[in-house]
C-alpha cells in the first residue's frame, strides 16, 4: 500500500515538472524561475518526506497545530514557507522554524512578526497577501490597501518583503491571476525602500500553468501532487 502511494507521488511529481517545464519554456521563462511548493495540509509527514527525497525542498504550510506535529518527522533539509491565515497569538510558534511567512495581510499581524523577529535575532522574510478577488471568505489585503500596508512595513527592522501572494478566486483565475501579475509589475515599479518583488507566489493544482504564464515564481500544489484531501 504504502509503495503504491509513494509511486502515486513520483509520477504526479514527474508530470508535474513535465508541466512547468513545457509552460515556462511556450512563455519564454527559464525553468528554474519558477519553484515548486509542496503543500502539505493533511498529508502525512513519511509522505512528504518522500516527496523531499524526490528532490522537491520547498514545503507550505497552512496550519500551525499541525505543522508542529510533523515538525519533528520533517527532513531538515525542506525548506519550511507558511502560506495560511495566521493569528497574531501564534507567531511565536513558527517564528524560528519558518523561512518565509507568505500569508501576512494586516499591519497587527506585521508588528508582531517584526517584534518576535527581533527578539530572536533574525530578519523574517515575508510575502504580503492579497486577497485579489476580493471575496468576503479569504483573507488578505486589498489591493487598494496594498501599497500603504507595503510602506508600514518598510520601516520594521524584523521583516524583510520579498513579494506578493493570492489565491485567486477558482472560477475567474485566469482574469485575477493577469490582475495579480499588474499590480506586482505597479508595486515593483513603484520601488518601495526595503521592499522587494522577487517572488510571486501563485497557482494551484487547477491553475498553475495560467499562473505561470502570468509570472509566478512559486507555485503551491497539494491536491495535485499527494491526491485528493479527505476533507
Ligand atoms: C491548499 C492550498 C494550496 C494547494 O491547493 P491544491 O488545490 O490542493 O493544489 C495552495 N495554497 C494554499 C494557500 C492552500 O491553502
Amino acid at each position: 500500500m504504502a509503495e503504491n502511494c509513494y509511486e502515486y507521488v513520483n509520477e504526479n511529481l514527474r508530470a508535474i515538472r513535465e508541466n512547468i517545464a513545457e509552460t515556462a519554456e511556450k512563455c519564454g521563462r527559464c525553468t528554474d524561475s519558477v519553484r515548486l511548493m509542496a503543500v502539505t495540509k493533511t498529508v502525512a509527514p513519511e509522505i512528504v518526506n518522500h516527496a523531499v527525497s524526490l528532490g522537491l525542498t520547498l514545503l507550505g504550510e497552512n496550519r500551525v497545530q499541525e505543522f508542529l506535529s510533523k515538525q519533528e518527522v520533517y527532513e531538515k533539509s525542506a525548506q519550511i514557507h507558511f502560506i495560511g491565515h495566521l493569528q497574531t497569538n501564534k507567531v511565536k510558534y513558527i517564528i524560528e522554524p519558518v523561512s518565509v511567512i507568505q500569508s501576512v495581510d494586516s499591519l497587527k499581524l506585521a508588528q508582531e512578526i517584526n517584534r518576535l523577529a527581533i527578539a530572536h535575532n533574525k530578519i523574517m522574510d515575508v510575502l504580503c497577501e492579497v486577497n485579489i478577488g476580493g471575496e468576503d471568505s479569504k483573507s488578505g489585503v486589498s489591493p487598494d490597501n496594498l501599497k500603504r500596508l507595503l510602506e508600514q512595513i518598510s520601516g520594521m527592522e524584523g521583516i524583510r518583503v520579498k513579494g506578493l501572494m493570492t489565491i485567486p478566486p477558482p472560477s475567474d483565475s485566469d482574469i485575477f491571476l493577469g490582475r495579480m501579475e499588474e499590480l506586482f509589475n505597479k508595486i515593483k515599479s513603484a520601488g518601495i525602500q526595503n521592499v522587494s518583488m522577487d517572488e510571486l507566489s501563485m497557482g494551484m493544482t487547477h491553475d498553475y500553468q495560467q499562473a505561470i504564464i502570468h509570472g509566478a515564481t512559486i507555485v503551491r500544489i497539494g491536491t495535485g501532487l499527494f491526491g485528493k484531501r479527505n476533507y
